[in-house]
This record gives C-alpha cells, sequence and structure tokens, in this order.
C-alpha cells in the first residue's frame, strides 16, 4: 500500500505514521527527518537545506525530488510506503506520480488530516520530541514516556516560524488537496480527536 498524509505541520502526520509503522510494519519516509538528520550531520544537503528550515520556508524542489527518488529506490520500500511531509508542492506531487508509475507502484490513497491552524499553533508550541527514538510528546513529557530519553523542541516549533510555516502550507501545500481529488484518491480525517480516535478513523479509512 502506498500513501501520502497530507495536512499541516503538526496536524498529526508523524503521530498517525509511526502507529502504521508500529502496527502494520509499513516504511515510513518523512522527507522532514531526512533534512534534519542531513543538517545535523553537517551533509553538503544539511548545509543547502538549513536555512530554508530554519525560516519554516521549503526546501527547493529538485533537492527534494532527488531524495525521494533515491530513496524510492531502497528495497525496504518495495511493499509499500507512508510519505509524510513529501509531496508538498503541486511540482512534487506530478514528479511523484512519474515515480511511482515508472516503478509500477500506484497511489493508494491521500490521507488529509485535517485540523484547524489555530490548534496548530497551540499543539505546537507544546509539541516535544525524542532525542532518540522520535517519539512525539508535549512538553508534559519530562523523558520520553517510549524510551525514557531526552525530549527536545524542534528549532522551527517557535510562533514565528510555525506561522510562516503555516502560510507556506496554504500557499504551496494546500493545492494538493484539489490534486488528489482531482485524481479520486483523497480521504479527508478529522484529526483534532485524540491521537487514537485518529488512528481509528485512518484505519477505517484504509479498510486495514
Ligand atoms: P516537517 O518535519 O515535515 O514539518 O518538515 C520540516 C521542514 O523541512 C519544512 O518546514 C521544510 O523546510 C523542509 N521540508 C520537509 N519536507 C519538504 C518537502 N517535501 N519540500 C520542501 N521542503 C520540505
Amino acid at each position: 500500500m502506498n500513501i501520502v498524509l497530507l495536512g499541516a505541520p503538526g496536524a498529526g502526520k508523524g503521530t498517525q505514521a509511526d502507529r502504521l509503522v508500529e502496527k502494520y510494519g509499513m516504511c515510513h519516509i518523512s522527507t522532514g527527518d531526512i533534512l534534519r538528520a542531513a543538517v545535523s550531520e553537517g551533509t553538503k544537503l544539511g548545509k543547502k537545506a538549513k536555512k530554508f528550515m530554519d525560516a519554516g520556508d521549503l526546501v527547493p524542489d529538485d533537492l527534494i525530488i532527488d531524495i525521494m527518488r533515491e530513496r524510492l529506490q531502497q528495497p525496504d520500500t518495495e511493499k509499500g510506503v507512508i510519505l509524510d511531509g513529501f509531496p508538498r508542492t503541486t511540482t512534487q506531487a506530478v514528479a511523484l506520480d512519474g515515480m511511482l508509475t515508472s516503478l509500477k507502484r500506484p497511489l493508494d490513497a491521500a490521507l488529509l488530516i485535517d485540523v484547524d491552524p489555530e490548534i496548530i499553533v497551540k499543539r505546537l508550541a507544546s509539541r516535544r520530541q525524542c532525542k532518540d527514538c522520535g517519539y512525539i510528546g508535549t512538553d508534559a513529557d519530562k523523558v520520553c514516556p517510549n524510551c525514557g530519553g531526552e525530549m527536545y523542541q524542534r528549532e522551527d516549533d517557535n510562533e514565528k516560524t510555525v506561522r510562516n510555516r503555516l502560510d507556506v502550507y496554504q500557499k504551496s501545500t494546500a493545492p494538493l488537496i484539489d490534486y488528489y481529488r482531482g485524481c479520486d484518491k483523497l480521504i479527508t480525517i478529522n484529526g483534532e480527536k485524540t491521537p487514537d480516535e485518529v488512528f481509528a478513523d485512518v484505519e477505517k479509512a484504509l479498510n486495514l
């Protein structure tokens, strides 16, 4: 099964992807995670991407498309992928269609996790992530409830950058909702419920 997760930053895409991985062993690809790893390792890609990420802007399409083209060649993706944070522009969506067609792996669904922007701003201000296992929690989690690791706040989760990320989402990524509706692939999930309730809706929507 090949799925695109759509939704604003903080809508819960990473949380739902983690659950799909844990329960169904799906292959989760997050372009944000790939870029953050490149930044912290100080690679050429990381150096190019950092200034865009710090400002909450999108990294140029050609860089991201190259990363995904390479990633989708890897054997762990053959049984299907959950794409989280990609595509984010129509150019990326068209490129993805081309990649999946040439790999003979059709897209099953684009799952939109829908959350009001004001709820997102509040959520992201209190979002914390585990340095060791990537668990996504809140500022109430003093240590990671999953592995006991240290929780940290992402650099781009400050209010100014979050507002810009939401503007960028509205301008560049929200048009993908119509793109996937037009291909008859769009499924909309209410992302304002608890993570457990959202996950139950995701499973139902995907007939899992
Ligand atoms: P995320 O973890 O998905 O919120 O992504 C964090 C940041 O990485 C974004 O604000 C962008 O700067 C960059 N990024 C992640 N995925 C993409 C993408 N598909 N296209 C462009 N930039 C991206």
